[in-house]
């Protein structure tokens, strides 16, 4: 996969600017503060039209703009495609794949294949388990589009009956046996759609992380040289032991049941996969608890390599890699490993702001990109 062209109109800092790539290995160069992030961020909306940065439209357009745009210029499988976004500062977007308008987001999905590996990653580790949610639900988007419906659904269902369990608590009710015949029918509404979908969401995510596991091992045992051993380890909220679509519906419904009346008691929702727990495991121990920020470092950059390598098996195709002020924080070693891994088969966009990162050679492949306040 190539992304040949972008161009940004009144996109963050950027007013007007169209940028030509023409190598596999792209060096955004530039000080703080002057928009090489923001371009990254430009890609990965292509991508997955969700920004890691914001999920505000208005924080995208240009100071008081009233729209942005990003288009984008992109090869796979032999095949061009011309995209774009055009998201007023508030309201719809417009997204069009080679000049006509797309109405379904999942038409647009999936044609660029990016994976961002930003410091912020470093979260993955140390953030709250609302972060690793995310990560896992964004690579699931890329791989099966459709998952951007079912997790649209699931918190859309989950909204709905945290409003009705808050409106219960209001008004007093701690005790399901309380509830009129009317409100009962409503929460078996909302709870047999919850559990359709928390069923759906929680398959795909245990499915992705099964298949992600071996190959972030192996590049784990790459880099450290096989004196660690990693493991990722997913808790859905609900447990269950096989995977069977009738008893995973049934352990969510026997879950929901046993908290109706703390659920109440607290009006919200405490059953279903807004409360999965995803967990690394380096030689028996949880990351989060024992990892040197060494260790951590190294979890995540096999986490991404992982990544990578497991949208290329399925997709077929080899995915952008968006990496975000990543040399900083990685030693000399792993530098240069990433570097090493990754050969010359990923177009790769590095932001940084000195070149002393990059040997001579890639240098010279490299096509260097200076951006200086929005230019
Ligand atoms: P660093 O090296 O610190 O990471 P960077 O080059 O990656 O810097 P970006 O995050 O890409 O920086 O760009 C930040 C700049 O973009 C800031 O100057 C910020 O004020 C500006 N900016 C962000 N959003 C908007 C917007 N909607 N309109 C205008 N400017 C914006
Ligand atoms: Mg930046």
């Amino acid at each position: 996969m190539y992304l040949s062209k972008l161009n940004l109109n009144y996109f963050r800092n950027y007013i007007q600017s169209e940028i030509n790539f023409s190598s596999n290995k792209i060096i955004i160069l530039g000080n703080n503060a002057q928009g090489k992030s923001n371009l990254l961020e430009a890609i990965q909306l292509l991508s997955c039209l969700k920004s890691h940065r914001t999920n505000k439209d208005l924080d995208l357009v240009y100071r008081d703009r009233i729209y942005g745009e990003i288009k984008g210029e992109i090869t796979r499988n032999y095949a061009d495609y011309s995209l774009s976004i055009l998201f007023p500062a508030k309201g719809k977007r417009e997204l069009k794949v080679n000049y006509e308008k797309i109405s379904r987001n999942i038409d647009f999905l999936g044609i660029v294949n990016t994976v961002l590996f930003s410091s912020l990653d470093l979260d993955l580790v140390k953030g709250s388990p609302e972060y690793r949610r995310n990560w896992v639900d964004n690579l699931l988007l890329q791989l099966e589009p459709v998952f951007s419906y079912i997790i649209k659904e699931y918190n859309h269902v989950l909204k709905q009956r945290n409003s009705l369990l808050k409106r219960l608590k209001k008004q007093g009710i701690t005790n399901y046996e309380d509830l009129s015949q009317t409100t009962i029918l409503e929460l078996n509404i909302w709870e047999n759609k919850l559990i359709e979908n928390a069923c759906r969401v929680m398959r795909r995510r245990k499915r992705v992380l099964d298949k992600l596991e071996p190959l972030a091992r192996l590049w784990h045992d790459k880099i450290s040289n096989k004196t660690e051993k990693l493991e990722i380890i997913y808790h859905p909220n609900v447990t269950y032991d096989r995977d069977d679509i009738q008893e995973i519906k049934q352990k969510i419904q026997r879950e929901i049941e046993d908290k109706r009346n703390t659920e109440l008691l607290m009006g919200v929702t405490l059953v279903g996969p807004h409360r999965d727990e995803i967990e690394f495991v380096i030689n028996k121990s949880v990351a989060r608890n024992y990892g040197s920020q060494g260790q951590q470092r190294t979890l995540v950059l096999s986490l991404k390599l992982g990544e990578l390598q497991l949208i290329e098996q399925i997709i077929g195709e080899t995915p952008l890699l968006l990496l975000d002020d990543v040399m900083a924080e990685l030693d000399l070693q792993r530098q240069q490993q990433l570097l090493d891994c990754l050969g010359n088969r990923f177009q790769t966009f590095i932001t940084t702001t000195h070149l002393n990162y990059f040997d001579e050679r890639l240098l010279q492949e490299a096509q260097i990109i200076r951006v200086e306040k929005g230019k």
